[in-house]
C-alpha cells in the first residue's frame, strides 16, 4: 500500500473530524413538521465546503419541496472515468432527546476516542466527508490524472426522497457519469470492509374496516354484530402461515435467489443466532422464525410482512364498547426480483377477498420502492473491493442490506447498467436513526483511504 497516502490520511483526521463536527451542528432535519431553515443552512454549509475543495459548476438542484440537493464536480479528462458521489445532508430527528447521553447536535468524542456521538455522523455526514477527502487526496497525489468526480449531496434522503426522481431526470445529461458511489450504508461489523450488492424493497397500505355509524354498548348490541377487531385480526393472520411466509398467491414471483456466490460470501460473515439477538435486543424467551443459518436470507434475500400499527378502540379509553372501526397499517419488505406496484396491488386485492359479512373496507396505498440488485462482475467492484481490504487490511466482503434506499434504484433507473458501488460508515453499534447515533472512526479514517485508494486506482 501506499503508506505515505494512509500517512496523510491519518494526520489528517483532526481536520476531517472537524469539518464533520461543524456539519453535525446544523440540525438539518428533513421532516415537514420541523424547521427547514436548517436544511438550507446545511445545503449552504456543503456548499461552502465544495468552494473550499476547489469544486467548480457548484449549484443547487432544488426539487418542488425547497430542499436543496447540491452539486459540485471536479473534472480532469474526457478520457477518464466519470465517478458520481452521492451522499446526504439531511437527516433523522433526534428522537427521544432524554435518551440521548450527549447533545445531538454537538459531536462528542466518546472517553477512549474511538467514537463520535452525534445526529447524521454516521448517517450521513459522514459520507460527505469522506468524498471531499478523498478527492484531496487524489488531486493532491495524482493532479489531473485522477478520475472525473462529480458530487452530488441530497437534502431529503430521510424523509422519502419525494423529489430526487425528478431531480436526476431534468439533471440528467449534468449528473451523467460511468459509475455512482453511494456511501450511506455501512460495513458489516467494525473493521470489515463491505460493499453492500442488494437492498429490499419496500411498500405499506393502510387498512380501515367499519361495521357500524359509531361504536355501541358490546352489552346491549353484541353477537349479531360482526367485531372488526376480530375480523381484521384474521385478515392479518391469512396473509402468512405464522412463521413469516407470505400466502398470497404469485407475491413471490419473480424472486432472484442467492447466487452460490453470494452464498458463500454470506457464509464467510459468520453471523450467528447469538450476535443476531444481541444487536436487536431480542428478549431471551423469544424464539426466531428461522434457524441460524438463514437469518440472513430471511433479512436480506426474502420479502417479510410487519405490521406496523394497529388500531381498535384505544387503551385509554378501554371499555366495554363493540367498535365501529379498526385500523392497520400493513408493511412490507420486498426482496430482489419483486416489483414494488405489482406487490402492493396483490396485497391489496388479498385483503379485499377477505372481508366477510358485507363489512366496509378501505384501502390505502403508500408510493414504494422497488428492491434492488447488482451485478458484481464490473472490474470497478474488484478495484472498489481490494482498495477496501488493502485500507482496512482485512477481506471485503459482499452483503445484503434488509432495508431500502430508493435512490440506488433511481440511479439504476437514469444511468442503465452502471456500476453502483453502496458503501458506507455504519456499523451494527452506530445507532443510525435512534439515540446516541456514533461514527467509528477507526473505520472513518479507513473509509477515507479505500475511496482514495480507488480514485487512484481508476487513474
Ligand atoms: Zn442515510
Amino acid at each position: 500500500m501506499d503508506q505515505q497516502l494512509k500517512k496523510t490520511v491519518h494526520d489528517n483526521m483532526a481536520s476531517y473530524i472537524d469539518r464533520l463536527s461543524s456539519l453535525v451542528r446544523i440540525p438539518s432535519i428533513s421532516f415537514d413538521n420541523f424547521d427547514q431553515k436548517y436544511v438550507l443552512d446545511s445545503a449552504e454549509a456543503v456548499k461552502k465546503m465544495f468552494e473550499e475543495a476547489g469544486l467548480k459548476n457548484i449549484q443547487f438542484l432544488t426539487p418542488e419541496s425547497g430542499r436543496h440537493t447540491v452539486y459540485g464536480e471536479s473534472l480532469t479528462s474526457p478520457d477518464k472515468p466519470t465517478i458520481l458521489l452521492y451522499a446526504h445532508h439531511d437527516v433523522q430527528p433526534p428522537m427521544r432527546e432524554h435518551l440521548w447521553n450527549t447533545k445531538p447536535f454537538e459531536a462528542t468524542l466518546s472517553a477512549d476516542g474511538e467514537r463520535l456521538y452525534g445526529r447524521g455522523t454516521a448517517d450521513d455526514k459522514a459520507g460527505i466527508i469522506t468524498h471531499l477527502a478523498a478527492l484531496e487526496l487524489v488531486r493532491a497525489s495524482k493532479k489531473d490524472q485522477g478520475p472525473n468526480l462529480k458530487f452530488i449531496i441530497e437534502g431529503e434522503e430521510e424523509s422519502g426522497s419525494a423529489g430526487f426522481a425528478q431531480i436526476l431526470k431534468e439533471h440528467a445529461a449534468l449528473l451523467k457519469c460511468d459509475a455512482v458511489i453511494v456511501a450511506d450504508l455501512g460495513n458489516f461489523a467494525r473493521g470489515t470492509p463491505s460493499i453492500t450488492t442488494t437492498l429490499r424493497g419496500m411498500s405499506a397500505v393502510s387498512v380501515e374496516l367499519k361495521a357500524t355509524k359509531a361504536p355501541l354498548h358490546s352489552g346491549s348490541w353484541s353477537g349479531p354484530i360482526p367485531d372488526v377487531g376480530q375480523v381484521l385480526c384474521r385478515i392479518i393472520a391469512n396473509l402468512t402461515d405464522g412463521k413469516g411466509n407470505i400466502l398470497i398467491p404469485h407475491f413471490e414471483d419473480g424472486l432472484v435467489p442467492p447466487t452460490a456466490e453470494e452464498l458463500a460470501s454470506y457464509k464467510s460473515l459468520g453471523m450467528t443466532e447469538e450476535i443476531f439477538r444481541n444487536d436487536g435486543g431480542v428478549l431471551s424467551e423469544t424464539k426466531l422464525l428461522v434457524p441460524e443459518d438463514e437469518i440472513l436470507l430471511a433479512n436480506w434475500r426474502r420479502p417479510s410482512i410487519t405490521v406496523t400499527a394497529m388500531e381498535v378502540g384505544n387503551r385509554k379509553n378501554a371499555g366495554n364498547v363493540l367498535q365501529d372501526s379498526a385500523y392497520a397499517r400493513i408493511g412490507i419488505r420486498l426482496a430482489p426480483g419483486m416489483d414494488a406496484d405489482r406487490c402492493t396491488d396483490l396485497l391489496v386485492d388479498f385483503i379485499k377477498q377477505q372481508v366477510p359479512f358485507g363489512i366496509t373496507c378501505e384501502i390505502t396505498t403508500e408510493d414504494g420502492a422497488n428492491p434492488f440488485v447488482t451485478d458484481t462482475s464490473h472490474p470497478f467492484f474488484k478495484l472498489m473491493s481490494e482498495s477496501m481490504a488493502t485500507a482496512y487490511e482485512s477481506p471485503t466482503k459482499f452483503i445484503g442490506c434488509g432495508a431500502s434506499i430508493p435512490g440506488a434504484e433511481l440511479f439504476r433507473n437514469t444511468f442503465g447498467n452502471i456500476p453502483i458501488l453502496l458503501t458506507g460508515l455504519e456499523d451494527p453499534e452506530c445507532n443510525a436513526h435512534g439515540e446516541n447515533e456514533s461514527l467509528y472512526l477507526p473505520d472513518f479514517e479507513r473509509g477515507i483511504l479505500a475511496e482514495a485508494l480507488f480514485f487512484e486506482g481508476l487513474s
